[in-house]
């Protein structure tokens, strides 16, 4: 070890794994600094007044820097942990250790990007260098057959480039040992209570109990693909929205960089080789694909994502009606799969993709309500909200983002039959309807008088009618999106 100190300042890479900064810090012999800052803007309020990070997010980041610090200090090091601004904390640690250079894994969007420069502004002030890595995505960018400003708009014509032409670098290996620390404060990781939050109630009826940090993230890893063996079925299961196995469950771990897309990669061609290499061991490569192409979408456009227009650019006169608002956040519109999923996302800060894709579909296509509203309330409850993903995401199921096909909509009651054939999922969030039998669990609206006295459910009073007719509001939506449509593109 030389007299070198470099800091590394951790953000959403909480990990000892698959580690730029760390690993070339290393590799320059120099005593490393490893900080990580609470912001308190991280946990203002949204625009539209929700908390930025809610209860189950804010404690698996707790839990996730409190398994970074232990890790670190098991390899001979610590971490230093402070709550403010890191564009002051950072320049003001600097020189009381006499830093010589901060390195830190870059993000893409606005509001991390000005954190960024503003450090960068003031660590160059103090003639302390800078060095930004890249290291969120399966792929990196140096090795994608285009540059970020020339990232196709479109997924399929993405994936079919880099599938046939980049490859995925392997992952950067676990450091052994490290340098102790200098005499320095190490500050007190702070509670919920101090971020002005409650501690969030674990429902038993949630899919998993997330645990935050790497050490959870790989014995999830492990579970999922080794010693459960789910990985081999994935393709049939993941649409699922019941239970732990359905799908892999690593949202959470790699929205917060405890767990790195290119070490799940290596597992899944690790599996492939020992076990079985089928179409659910390249499926879900493929999403971690998608979760690429998010933020290659992301750092191409920039705030176009966050825009009410979005992506496209179109006008769509969305309806502010916080009314009806409140029954979908509350899961009380009167459909049984929005409302059981917005239920389970309101209790246990998780839903599955299906269910994302169908409440998101409903509140834009059947409401018509503004789909900024349900992307931050969303960033709000998830316990795995990653700007990209959800506000790319939110872009699409409101047909604003950058695929050309129109005004689409997902049909809930046959989106509920099909893939919970037997209402199972409905009984589990929607007790008050476990007496239904039969189809009608996915159609409430349509029980009649007698159905309702047969099952013991009156509408309006154990469970709610209808807020909509389904393909009226339908009908209605999709006029006023054609119209904007049409409007856009004579201007
Ligand atoms: C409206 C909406 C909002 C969403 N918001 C988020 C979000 O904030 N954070 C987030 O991680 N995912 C988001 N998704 C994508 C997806 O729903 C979740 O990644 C997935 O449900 C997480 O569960 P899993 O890890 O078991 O997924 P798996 O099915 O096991 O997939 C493996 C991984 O692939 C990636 N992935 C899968 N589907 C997608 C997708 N559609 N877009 C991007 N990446 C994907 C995720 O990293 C996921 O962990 C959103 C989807 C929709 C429709």
């Amino acid at each position: 070890m030389n007299n070198k100190r470099i800091l590394i300042w951790y953000r959403r890479d909480l990990r000892l794994h698959d580690h730029k900064p760390m690993y070339q810090a290393l590799q320059q012999e120099a005593q490393i600094i490893p900080l990580y800052c609470f912001d308190e803007r991280q946990f203002a309020k949204t625009s539209f007044g929700f908390p930025k990070t809610g209860a189950f997010r804010s404690q698996f980041l707790l839990e996730a820097v409190a398994d970074l610090r232990n890790s670190l200090s098991q390899l001979g090091s610590n971490l230093i942990v402070r709550r403010g601004l890191p564009e002051k904390i950072i320049p003001s640690l600097a020189k009381e250790l006499e830093i010589s250079a901060v390195y830190f894994h870059g993000e893409v969007t606005s509001e991390e990007l000005a954190v960024e420069a503003a450090l960068q502004k003031a660590l160059s002030q103090i003639k302390i260098s800078v060095k930004r890595f890249w290291g969120n995505t399966l792929y990196h960018p140096d090795d994608l057959p285009f540059s970020i400003e020339q990232i196709p708009e479109l997924f399929t014509n993405f994936r079919k480039s880099v599938e046939k032409k980049s490859s995925v670098a392997s992952s950067f290996a676990v450091p052994q040992e490290l340098p102790p620390l200098p005499d320095i404060n190490l500050g007190e990781l702070p509670q919920l209570s101090d971020l002005g939050l409650e501690a969030p109630k674990f429902d038993s009826r949630a899919v998993l109990d997330f645990k935050g940090g790497e050490t959870a993230a790989l014995a999830r890893l492990d579970s999922y693909i080794w010693s459960g063996d789910y990985l081999k079925d994935y393709k049939k299961t993941r649409n699922g929205m019941l239970g732990a196995d359905y799908s892999s469950k690593f949202s959470p771990w790699l929205a917060l960089g405890c767990l790195s897309p290119r070490l799940i990669y290596e597992q899944v061609q690790e599996y492939e080789a020992q076990r079985v290499k089928n179409d659910s061991t390249y499926w879900l490569i493929f999403e971690l694909l998608w979760r690429d192409f998010f933020y290659f979408i992301g750092t191409k456009h920039g705030d176009r994502i966050f825009r009410q227009s979005g992506l496209q650019g179109i006008t769509i006169s969305w309806k502010e009606d916080w009314t009806r608002f409140k029954l979908w956040q509350e899961g009380k519109t009167g459909f049984p799969l929005v409302d059981a999923n917005m239920r389970e996302l309101a209790t246990t800060g998780f839903m599955s993709n299906r269910g994302r894709q169908n409440v998101a579909s409903f509140l834009t296509k059947n409401l018509g309500i503004n789909w900024q509203m349900g992307a931050e309330w969303f960033e709000s409850c998830l316990i795995d909200y990653d700007v990209c993903s959800n506000w790319g995401n939110w872009n699409y199921t409101a047909g604003v983002g950058n695929d050309a096909r129109g005004f689409r909509y997902f049909n809930i009651p046959k989106q509920s039959k099909n893939y919970d054939p037997q209402g199972e999922y409905l009984r589990h969030w929607l007790p008050e309807l476990s007496s239904i039998k039969g189809d009608l669990i996915h159609e409430t609206g349509k029980l009649s008088a007698q159905d309702q006295k047969i099952f013991g459910v009156r509408l309006g009073v154990d469970y709610p009618r209808p807020v909509v007719n389904f393909f009226q509001s339908v009908k209605a939506n999709e006029k006023t999106y054609n119209a904007a449509v049409e409007l856009a593109k004579k201007q």
